[in-house]
């Protein structure tokens, strides 16, 4: 779907942004770039849409080199979400979600439509919340607009550049939820810039680990985990605390991930093996990092399943606590 083939950018002021960056994109994946600050992150989101002109190399989409599109038809079907202040202050929410819809020439009533289901499909009643003005929402809510407007006119592919880092923790888990839930349903294929490792494991499909402009390992999240490329990701996903030491010494049970209600209460009859819910969470992490999904046994039945989602949302919600189980 997008193909990064030996992409360089350097600014005219001689400073390298970004390498050699040699990577492909498949169709429907979540594909995370994460590193530190000034690694290159943003560079190579904006040459996706062509806000940063490439300085070698080519970039295809769909087999197509991006300069051969027209740009606007370009950008169009490439949504764009930022950190903060991109909604436009003075337009309502409405009227922000409908730019590109009205763009793309679609006629009011089908915009209309298009603006109800996509405030439904973010919990945001359209009736309350579609005449307000941006001030007139929350960090929260004014990200899921963001999100939305990205939507609207139904693109492709969606970038996004740290959407969800100027929220506080707890709408940042929950946005980070919805929008695994989100692309679920809608399959998008999404390119998704953080500088932190919780929140790369929590959504992609793949995670892409860049330094200094170059990339260093570009890999599933389990292959991240247990075979870090070197000592850079390795420490750089430490420093992200997801196996903070006190979270395994507490010994946290199978049967912990449950009392906080993440399982499915689906029994699986698939013949996988189970694991007891008197099992350790480093067992259970070791498990669902390899399997979709685990089977809990309690007492000899099968209870339910947990799925890689919930312990990592598990591990999160715990990290967030100090690691206090409530
Ligand atoms: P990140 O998003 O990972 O923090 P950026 O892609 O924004 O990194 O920046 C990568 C490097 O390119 C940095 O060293 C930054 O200073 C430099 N850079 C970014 N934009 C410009 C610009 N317009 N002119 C000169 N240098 C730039
Ligand atoms: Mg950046």
């Amino acid at each position: 779907m997008i193909k990064f083939e030996n992409v360089s950018k350097s600014y005219e002021n001689g400073g390298v942004a970004v390498n050699s960056l040699n990577f492909s994109i498949e169709e429907g994946e979540f594909f995370v770039l994460i590193g530190p600050s000034g690694c290159g992150k943003t560079t190579t989101l904006k040459m996706i849409n062509r806000l940063v002109d490439l300085s070698k190399g080519t970039i295809y989409i769909n087999d197509k080199k991006i300069d051969e599109y027209n740009i606007h038809e370009l950008r169009w079907n490439i949504g764009y979400v930022l950190q903060q202040i991109a909604l436009f202050p003075h337009m309502t929410v409405e009227e922000n979600i409908a730019i590109v819809p009205e763009l793309k020439k679609w006629d009011k009533k089908k915009i209309n439509y298009r603006i109800t289901e996509l405030m439904e499909s973010v919990a945001l009643e359209p009736k309350e919340y579609r005449h307000r003005k941006p001030s007139e929402l929350s960090g929260g809510e004014q990200q899921r607009i963001g999100v939305i407007r990205a939507l609207a006119a139904n693109p492709k592919i969606i970038l996004m550049d740290e959407p969800f880092s100027a929220l506080d923790p707890i709408s940042r888990q929950k946005l980070q939820q919805d929008m695994l839930t989100l692309q679920k349903k809608i399959k998008k294929t999404i390119v998704f810039v953080t500088h932190d490792m919780q929140e790369a494991l929590a959504l992609g499909d793949r995670i892409c680990v860049m330094k200094d402009g170059e990339v260093v390992q570009c890999d599933t999240p389990k292959e991240i985990i247990e075979h870090p490329k070197n000592n850079f990701v390795k420490t750089f996903f430490e420093s992200g605390n997801i196996y903070k030491p006190s979270l395994f010494s507490r010994e946290y049970k199978v049967k912990d991930v449950m009392y906080a209600k993440l399982y499915n209460s689906y029994k699986s009859e698939d013949g996988t093996l189970s694991i007891k819910d008197t099992e350790s969470l480093e067992t259970l992490l070791n498990r669902v990092l390899k399997e979709k999904s685990v089977p809990i046994d309690h007492l000899g039945e099968i209870v339910g399943t947990i799925t890689h989602e919930h312990v990592l949302k598990f591990i999160s919600l715990n990290l967030e606590k100090g690691g206090e189980l409530s």
